[in-house]
């Protein structure tokens, strides 16, 4: 089946998760016509400064990087798929321009949690994603995560600026992220503290 072979090959391209949204979600939130599913990728964030316990570990650079792996096994994949006579289209870690966050959801890879980044069961929220739209009719994928997110607060109590006591307050983190950067002087830092405390998936630190 083609949805074995696209799995079996963008995990070869070094992706560590695949899953598949379908037509729905796909045209929902791409708004191709000819869009009938999407395949989703995700990598683990395995930078060492995540377990080390350093309070501000700047992983913004090893995250850029590792969104151009996974921009690079999207392409792999959209040339995978158009070899064998689909219509494809690679979406980027870093693109803006539509809800990838939606699509995971979709494909079952992972839920939001109170600290408003997708959690997975195998990395928690240290993964980062994208994905390819396509004509291929793959079926969704899904598998029951609703409890993922054990409501246990560690990442709000973890959050420094107080954004996320209800909601994402994204001024405050942002305002919050600012004093670091202006801080840090020449050497930029973000602050990943709601990334780095979830507990969930953190068997393989
Ligand atoms: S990045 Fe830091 S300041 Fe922003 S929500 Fe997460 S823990 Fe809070
Ligand atoms: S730290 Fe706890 S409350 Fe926050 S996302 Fe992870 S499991 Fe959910």
């Amino acid at each position: 089946m083609l949805a074995e072979e696209v799995a079996e090959y963008a995990k070869k391209k070094g992706a560590e998760l695949v899953g598949f949204a379908d037509s729905r979600e796909a045209l929902k939130y791409f708004r191709k016509s000819w869009a009938r599913s999407a395949v989703v990728l995700g990598i683990s964030i395995r930078h060492p400064l995540l377990a080390t316990g350093v309070r501000y570990p700047s992983w913004d650079e090893p995250r850029q990087f590792i969104d151009v792996i996974m921009d690079a096994i999207a392409l792999s994949v959209e040339e995978f798929l158009r070899e064998r006579g689909h219509l494809a289209m690679a979406i980027g870690a870093s693109n803006r321009s539509v809800d990838l966050r939606r699509l995971v959801v979709a494909s079952g890879l992972g839920v939001e949690g109170r600290n408003r980044l997708i959690v997975t069961p195998e990395f928690g929220p240290r993964v980062r994603f994208s994905a390819v739209v396509t004509d291929a009719e793959f079926a969704a994928s899904r598998r029951e995560l609703q409890n993922l997110c054990r409501g246990c607060r560690i990442c709000m109590d973890a959050c420094p600026s107080g954004a996320l006591n209800g909601g994402l307050n994204i001024r405050a983190c942002e305002r919050y992220n600012q004093e670091l950067e202006k801080d840090s002087g020449l050497l930029v830092k973000k602050c990943t503290l709601c990334t780095d405390v979830c507990p969930v998936g953190r068997r393989w630190e």
